[in-house]
C-alpha cells in the first residue's frame, strides 16, 4: 500500500463542482489501494479577495490578524472537501495546520516550518480515513499564534507532510498538465516536460515560474520527496520533479536518456529595480547598502555595480527586489543617504525578468550567444544580467517581457506542435 499526499490548488477547488471533482479523484486514489492525505488551498482567488477586503478596512499592517484572516480561506476548502467525501461515501476528516502538527516560527506572513508532527494525520489514515489538511498555515509554539507560510505556501505544506509521513509521492494538482517549457499563458506553444531535475526546478521557481512554491522544491530536494505535478482536470501523467538525478533512468522509462540542454524559460514581473547613484567607490560601501536593505527584510535578487567613471571616484549600484518589499527598502536607504554618502536613488517597477534554465548549458558552449542573439533579433534591450551554472537571467522593460519570452523559447526550439491547455485559473 502506498501513501500519497495530494495537494489541490485554488483553481482545482474554485467552486462546488471543482470540490466534487477533487473528491472523486481522491476516492479513486484510495480505492486503488492507497492511503491518501489531501492538502487544499483556498478556493479560486479567495486569498486575493481576502487581501482586497483587508486593504479596504485598514491600510496599516496587521500581520497577526492578516494570518488569522488568510488561514480561513484554506479552512473553508478543507471542510467542504470533507463534506463532499462524506457524500461520496468515504470517511474523511479535515484538520487545520496546527491540528496537523505544522509548527512554524512566529514570523507572520512568511513563517518557516520548524517541526512537523502529524500524529493525528497518521492516526486518521491508519484507521482508513482520508485526512485533509489546510495548506499554507501552521502555528508558532512561541507565540501560540496561527501563522501562514507566504503566498503559494500550500505546496510547501504538502511536501513537508509528505516528508514527515514518509509518503511515496507528493502529487501537486494544478490548472495545467505539468511543468511546461514556459508559462502556457504567455507561450501557447510551450511543451510539457516529462521530468525535470529538482536543481532545474529550483532555478525555475526562483526565477518566477509560479507552478511550484520555491520552498516546496527546496524541501522536496532536501528530504528526497518525489514530486508529481499534474492536473485535476485530466487523467494525464504530469511532470516528475526528481530529487535525485539517479532516479531519472528509473522513472523515465521509454524517455530519452540524455536530458535536453534547456528545460525552460521562466519570467517574473514581481520585482522592481533600485539604483543607488553616485556611491563612493571605496571598500565597505556595498556592504553598507546591502546591510541596510537586509535590515529592511528585503530579499535582493540581481546586483550590478558599474565601473566607476574615470576619476570620479563614484559608482552606481543597481539591484532588484520584490515590488512588495520596495517601499520599506527605499525608506531605509533614504534615511541613510548621508552616512553612506550616495548622490541619489532611482526606483523602477516597470521591469521584467526572463531566465533561461537548463542543466545542460554548463556543458554546451554557445548557449549565451544564442540567447543574446534571440533577444537582440527581437529588439529587446537588456538592463541587467546574472548567471548561474544552469541559468542565465536578464532584466528588460516590462512591456517587452512577453515578446522576449516567446523569442527565446523559439530560438531554443522549445516550441511544440500543440497548444498547451490551461484548464482554469485567472493567473492572478
Ligand atoms: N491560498 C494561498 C495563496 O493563495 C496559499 C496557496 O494557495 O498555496 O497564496
Ligand atoms: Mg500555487
Amino acid at each position: 500500500m502506498a501513501l500519497i499526499v495530494q495537494k489541490f490548488g485554488g483553481s482545482s477547488v474554485a467552486d462546488a463542482e471543482g470540490i466534487k471533482r477533487v473528491a472523486t479523484r481522491v476516492v479513486e486514489t484510495q480505492a486503488a489501494g492507497n492511503q491518501v492525505v489531501v492538502v487544499v488551498s483556498a478556493m479560486g482567488d479567495s486569498t486575493d479577495e481576502l487581501l482586497d477586503l483587508a486593504a479596504q478596512v485598514s491600510t496599516a499592517s496587521n500581520p497577526r490578524e492578516m494570518d488569522m484572516l488568510l488561514s480561513a480561506g484554506e479552512r473553508i476548502s478543507m471542510a467542504l472537501l470533507a463534506m463532499a467525501l462524506h457524500e461520496a461515501g468515504t470517511s474523511a476528516q479535515s484538520f487545520t495546520g496546527s491540528q496537523a502538527g505544522m509548527i512554524t516560527d512566529a514570523i507572520h506572513g512568511k513563517a518557516r516550518i520548524i517541526a512537523v508532527s502529524p500524529h493525528r494525520i497518521k492516526a486518521s489514515i491508519d484507521k482508513g480515513d482520508i485526512a485533509i489538511v489546510a495548506g499554507f498555515q501552521g502555528m508558532s509554539r512561541d507565540s501560540n499564534d496561527i501563522t501562514t507560510l507566504g503566498r503559494g505556501g500550500s505546496d510547501t505544506t504538502a511536501v513537508a507532510l509528505a516528508a514527515a509521513l514518509k509518503a511515496d509521492v507528493c502529487e501537486i494538482y494544478t490548472d495545467v498538465d505539468g511543468v511546461y517549457t514556459a508559462d502556457p499563458r504567455v507561450v501557447p506553444a510551450a511543451r510539457k516536460l516529462a521530468t525535470i531535475s529538482s536543481e532545474e526546478m529550483l532555478e525555475m521557481a526562483a526565477s518566477g515560474a509560479k507552478i511550484l512554491h520555491l520552498r516546496c522544491v527546496e524541501y522536496a530536494r532536501r528530504f528526497g520527496v518525489p514530486l508529481h505535478v499534474r492536473s485535476s482536470f485530466s487523467q494525464l501523467e504530469g511532470t516528475w520533479v526528481l530529487p535525485n538525478p539517479d532516479d531519472t533512468i528509473k522513472i523515465q522509462e521509454g524517455e530519452p536518456l540524455e536530458q535536453p540542454i534547456i528545460s525552460g524559460v521562466a519570467h517574473d514581473r514581481s520585482e522592481a529595480k533600485v539604483t543607488v547613484v553616485g556611491v563612493p567607490d571605496i571598500p565597505g560601501k556595498a556592504a553598507e547598502i546591502f546591510g541596510i536593505v537586509a535590515g529592511a527584510h528585503s530579499n535582493i535578487d540581481m546586483i550590478v555595480q558599474n565601473v566607476s567613471t574615470h576619476g570620479s571616484g563614484h559608482t552606481d549600484i543597481s539591484f532588484t527586489l520584490p515590488i512588495v518589499e520596495g517601499a520599506e527598502a527605499l525608506t531605509a536607504l533614504k534615511a541613510a543617504q548621508e552616512t553612506v554618502g550616495y548622490e541619489g536613488i532611482e526606483y523602477d517597477e516597470q521591469i521584467g525578468k526572463l531566465s533561461l534554465i537548463g542543466a545542460g548549458m554548463r556543458s554546451n558552449p554557445g548557449v549565451s550567444y544564442k540567447f543574446f542573439k534571440a533577444l537582440s533579433d527581437a529588439g529587446v534591450n537588456i538592463d541587467m544580467i546574472s548567471t548561474s551554472e544552469i541559468r542565465i537571467s536578464v532584466v528588460t522593460s516590462a512591456h517587452l517581457l512577453d515578446t522576449a519570452v516567446r523569442a527565446v523559447h523559439a530560438a531554443f526550439d522549445l516550441d511544440g506542435d500543440a497548444v498547451a491547455t490551461v484548464y482554469a485559473g485567472t493567473g492572478r
